[in-house]
């Protein structure tokens, strides 16, 4: 509790032993008004005071502004412990309010609270203790058990198992020795490492997943703006229907000035619209919050919308259906020995991050010297070309043989062929293949069991590699032999039957598909930039059934945001026919109001856990 809210509790709990005093005391007339002022000014000046000056600014309408004149009226009407009553169960509304919203910021940040603090670098054979931002690039720092890992890097010494909880709620924790790759915002456990700094504190995981969720804080739903601008219609009604429903029968029907008077107010206490304002938006942190402590990167609640509604998913094969770490599994070389074709598609290899690429290089130790390799340029989705001698290599699939005239062989093994050419001579092909993720087959069940009927696989690889792989994972339809862009034109034309359409891709080669898509969602975010930045929904490891799981929890906080919708308006409409019709007094328009809010805001609070 902060200290404003606790003084203003302090404040209530006077108010109210004051109001309670004050009913008690037998006097009458003008001291009955003075001693009732006191309770309600101290629980009501700065609503007074706000309302005051919102309408000095022109600004009418707003709940200050209702709360006002409901209890002023009150007093009018001589009804002075009901008009204490009211501000002070909207005082007691707006500090349950304050209290929750407060909480559920809280506990978000403790879900992101993966900040590293410090960073022990080591300089000159000595051990400074610095700010993460302090740490450059190269340099080494030491970590020890039960710190967090404050920079992406390598361990240079030492093996110890490390937490990745709070980044990919995965709880197992993971072994890692010499030579592998640590990420920032990850728990050290067992041991002490020596890690040598990948990239600046900036850069790091860390920091790119926290600017990340500040950033999805101001994303806001479609149901949220249709929240404000239906208080912004309501209110001003509900202020006119008190007014008629003062003036036509007391005017037209000689009715009673106390009796109408008094539903009017009933009236305009009921309507102050704070539990859709403020459930609404809370709702929505909650589950951003919630997803995210399941390593689910929700970047708005626009987003969470979209991911309730998705109808079709349409995913990239590799790294993302399959586990993206090709082996070779055959060499079939043409006019050159085994090593002499492996020399050439090693080097020209080593100028690409795709994951074949890797799998090539790591096959093979190359003899070739790189430097001779001039001209290296990447065809996306095709392969790559590179001058040697004089010579055009070409490293790649069908497509780039068929554009340098080579006259290539199809291979019949499973798995993907890399053809190589030097000039429109055929060398030989090199066979890699991929494994399907084991957690596949059961994401792809999760899907359609949650209704999202229609699947989609998009590759640039060849249609039986493509036709194997749905197979195996039950994916519905394949597109297969695609450039990136492509893959971009299939989302496009998918986009058009009308579906909710959400692309899922690991942001190798298809960047532009997911920007594309309605929803863009990229797994495997630890270590691929150009995922964090051109998705929707990120999904900090690569498991698969992390999308059902994304899916529900965006569905669980539609349906709460919903509920709560349905259920202040219902019982406010009630309240306010109850009131017109004499059935319901000034207690029964204040209870009713702050319970609503108080029911809407616990509701808004489950979305937090998931
Ligand atoms: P996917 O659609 O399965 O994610 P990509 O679009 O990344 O695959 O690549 C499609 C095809 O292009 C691969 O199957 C491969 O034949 C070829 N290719 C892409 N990059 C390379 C590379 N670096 N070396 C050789 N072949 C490549
Ligand atoms: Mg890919």
């Amino acid at each position: 509790m902060t200290r404003k809210q606790r003084k203003n509790l302090i404040r209530i709990i006077l108010a109210a032993a004051l109001l309670i005093a004050a009913s008690l005391l037998p006097v009458e007339g003008i001291w009955r008004l003075l001693i009732f002022a006191v309770p309600y000014l101290m629980v009501g000046w700065d609503v007074l005071w706000k309302a005051l000056r919102n309408i000095l600014r022109g600004d009418f309408f707003d709940e200050q502004f209702l709360m006002a004149i409901a209890t002023i009226g009150a007093f009018v009407l001589g009804e002075y412990p009901e008009g204490v009553a009211v501000m002070l169960f909207y005082q007691v509304g707006e500090w349950f309010q304050s209290v929750a919203v407060g909480k559920s910021r809280r506990s978000i940040a403790a879900l992101m609270d993966i900040r590293p603090d410090t960073a022990t670098v080591l300089r000159d054979g000595q051990e400074l203790e610095v700010s993460p931002e302090e740490v450059q690039v190269g340099e080494c720092i030491i970590v020890r058990p039960g710190e967090k890992i404050p920079l992406d890097g390598v361990i240079l010494e030492g093996m110890t198992s490390v937490n990745t909880a709070a980044l990919t709620g995965e709880s197992l924790p993971v072994d890692r020795s010499a030579g592998e790759n640590v990420v920032s915002g990850s728990v050290n456990l067992t041991g002490v490492i020596k890690v040598k700094a990948l990239s600046a504190y900036e850069q790091s995981t860390v920091a790119r997943i926290l600017s990340l969720m500040e950033e999805s804080a101001s994303k806001k739903a479609r149901v949220e703006g249709f929240i404000t601008r239906f208080a912004r219609v309501y209110t001003p009604c509900v202020v006119v229907g008190a007014l008629l429903l003062f003036l036509i029968p007391t005017l037209l029907l000689h009715g009673s000035f106390a009796e109408w008077g008094r539903r009017a107010l009933v009236f305009l206490v009921v309507s102050c619209p704070c539990a859709l304002v403020v459930s609404v938006p809370l709702s929505f942190f909650g589950g951003i919050g919630g997803a995210s402590r399941q390593g689910i990167l929700v970047k708005g609640a626009n987003y969470m919308e979209l991911l309730s509604k998705v109808d079709t998913c349409v995913f990239d094969k590799t790294g993302t259906l399959t586990k993206g770490q090709f082996a070779v599994t055959a060499v079939h070389p043409q006019e050159v020995d085994e090593s002499a074709l492996m020399d050439i598609a090693a080097a020209v290899e080593s100028f690409s991050s795709h994951p074949i690429a890797a799998s090539i290089v790591r096959a093979h130790d190359s003899h070739l010297d790189k430097s001779l390799l001039t001209d290296v340029q990447e065809h996306a989705g095709q392969g790559l070309t590179a001058m040697l001698d004089g010579q055009r290599i070409a490293v790649g699939n069908g497509k780039l043989m068929d554009a340098v005239h080579a006259d290539w062989k199809e291979c019949h093994l499973p798995g993907t062929a890399i053809h190589i050419a030097r000039g429109s001579e055929y060398l030989g092909h090199v066979v890699v293949a991929d494994v399907v993720k084991p957690e596949a087959a059961e994401a792809i069940a999760g899907l359609k069991k949650m209704g999202v009927s229609r699947t989609v696989m998009l590759t640039g690889d060849r249609r039986e590699v493509a036709q194997a792989i749905c197979g195996e994972t039950g994916v519905n339809q394949f597109r297969a032999e695609l450039l990136p862009q492509d893959k971009v034109s299939q989302v496009e034309s998918l986009l058009e039957t009308g579906h909710t359409l959400a692309f899922v891709g690991d942001g190798i080669n298809d960047a532009p598909a997911l920007s594309r898509a309605d929803l863009g969602i990229a797994m495997g975010a630890m270590g691929s930039d150009a995922a964090i930045e051109a998705a929707d929904v990120v999904l900090m490891d690569d498991k698969l059934t992390k999308l059902p799981k994304a899916i529900s929890i965006a569905r669980k906080t539609m349906r709460i945001v919903r509920q709560n919708i349905i259920f202040a308006i219902g019982v406010k409409v009630l309240v306010l026919l109850l009131g017109a019709m004499g059935m319901a007094g000034m207690w029964i328009a204040v209870f009713a109001d702050v319970g609503v809010l108080v029911l809407a805001i616990l509701n808004a609070m489950r979305t937090l856990k998931q």
